[in-house]
């Protein structure tokens, strides 16, 4: 039952996020009436089968094998990652038998409870948390090399490079893809950007042909017209033409390696040598008249902390209990993140715009704080003491932790 607690308790103070999670569960038990039987999917035991990162845990690529009952006519696995339903990701399934399922674990998939829906409908409560590691980082190309890509006769060479394997959204160094072809020179250039989860194109470029010899590039910043991309691999690819179509490939269409990059939506906050706490630095935990709104990071007093998510300054004050804090509303998100007993003020004021992983102040124990650390909390929106609900940061906080 340890899963269900806790599934629930994440729940308890993040309604507005968990009911994408929860709600076809309740549908289905509700619109099932009326003598038609609905096979409620259980899930039991979850475990890593093949391509797995170590005996117990899977990534990106990993065949999980999925235990329970009602499993006949399972369509797909949901997995519901660490916070909310944003980092959600389904894979569609077939059932081995009405106990048995396998499922491929989705690129961009991260450590959380998984759960099972059939064709008719019904949705399995989730499962205990399944520990999915980030796959093995891409091989970085930040030099330009010639490309291994299928090439016409006549066709321009092609030589690529990007500039990191891990982006974050939001942040203030974008990726970028640089280039430079040689040989017969092209008419028309495309820069695609491909997802490794589908491997279907979200963003293309069509630059200005080179002049020969000379390196050009295309940055990219983790968005897709207004909205944020979703975290996972991604490479890009370059086709050059000649006006006679000749055509010269970066990479083979199902090559997803050459010029990859993963990319994540946060990062962790405290910059150094850290530690969870005991049993008090949870959320939930009693306090004098209240209940803890966050979690306590520990770290030693002055360790770097920086913007899990870049976005909008809200607050920056003193507080007797709080201390120095700052209050961040996430870009690209409806949640706020809370950073308190910082070791002095910030020097961001609201209004102000910081990045992904920009430092936002340091780790101390001003206000009421026993030893240095991070007080940090998630707040659902529309925000923090603004309608919003706390709820509990650590599953986030254990999955950027895992990445960064
Ligand atoms: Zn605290």
């Amino acid at each position: 039952m340890r899963d269900i607690h806790l599934a629930a308790g994440r729940c308890a103070g993040a309604l507005a996020l968990c009911l994408g999670a929860f709600a076809p569960a309740a549908a289905a038990q509700t619109s099932g009436g009326g003598g038609v039987f609905v096979a409620q999917p259980k899930v039991a035991k979850v475990s890593c089968v093949s391509r797995c990162a170590s005996k117990k845990r899977a990534q990106g690529g990993s065949t999980l094998k999925i235990r329970g009952t009602g499993l006949a006519s399972a369509e797909e696995v949901v997995f519901h990652g660490s916070y909310g339903t944003r980092d959600d990701l389904t894979t569609p399934v077939r059932a081995v038998s009405d106990t048995v399922l396998r499922a491929r674990v989705p690129g961009g998939a991260v450590t959380g409870p998984v759960s099972v829906s059939t064709s008719q409908g019904a949705t399995s409560r989730p499962s205990a948390p399944v520990a999915i590691l980030p796959p093995p980082p891409p091989t970085p190309n930040a030099v330009l090399s010639p490309v291994p890509g299928p090439r016409d006769d006549g066709a321009p060479q092609i030589e690529t490079g990007t500039s990191r394997t891990k982006a974050y959204v939001g942040a203030r160094r974008a990726v970028t893809f640089s280039y430079r072809v040689s040989g017969t020179l092209p008419s028309a250039l495309t820069v695609e950007l491909v997802s490794g989860t589908d491997g279907s194109v979200v963003k293309s470029w069509t630059p200005e042909p080179p002049a020969a010899g000379e390196v050009k590039s295309v940055t990219w910043s983790g968005r897709i017209g207004r909205s944020t991309a979703a975290p996972g691999r991604y490479s890009f690819r370059l086709t050059a033409a000649t006006a006679s179509g000749a055509v010269a490939r970066s990479a083979q269409a199902g090559d997803l390696e050459r010029d990859a990059f993963d990319l994540y939506d946060h990062v962790f906050p405290v910059r150094g040598r850290h530690d969870y706490g005991g049993a008090g630095a949870r959320f939930g935990s009693g306090r004098a008249g209240h209940s803890h709104q966050g979690h306590d990071v520990f770290a030693k007093c002055g360790t770097r902390m920086v913007a899990a998510r870049g976005g909008r300054v809200k607050f920056e004050q003193y507080h007797a209990a709080a201390g120095h804090y700052i209050v961040v509303d996430g870009a690209g998100t409806d949640v706020d993140y809370a950073y308190m007993h910082l070791s002095e003020p910030s020097p961001f004021q609201p209004g102000d715009r910081v990045f992904t992983g920009q430092q936002i102040g340091a780790v101390g124990d001003s206000g009421n704080a026993q030893g240095c650390h991070l007080h940090f909390e998630l707040w659902s929106g529309p925000g923090w003491y603004d309608g919003g609900d706390p709820f509990d940061p650590l599953p986030a906080l254990q999955a950027w932790d895992s990445w960064s």
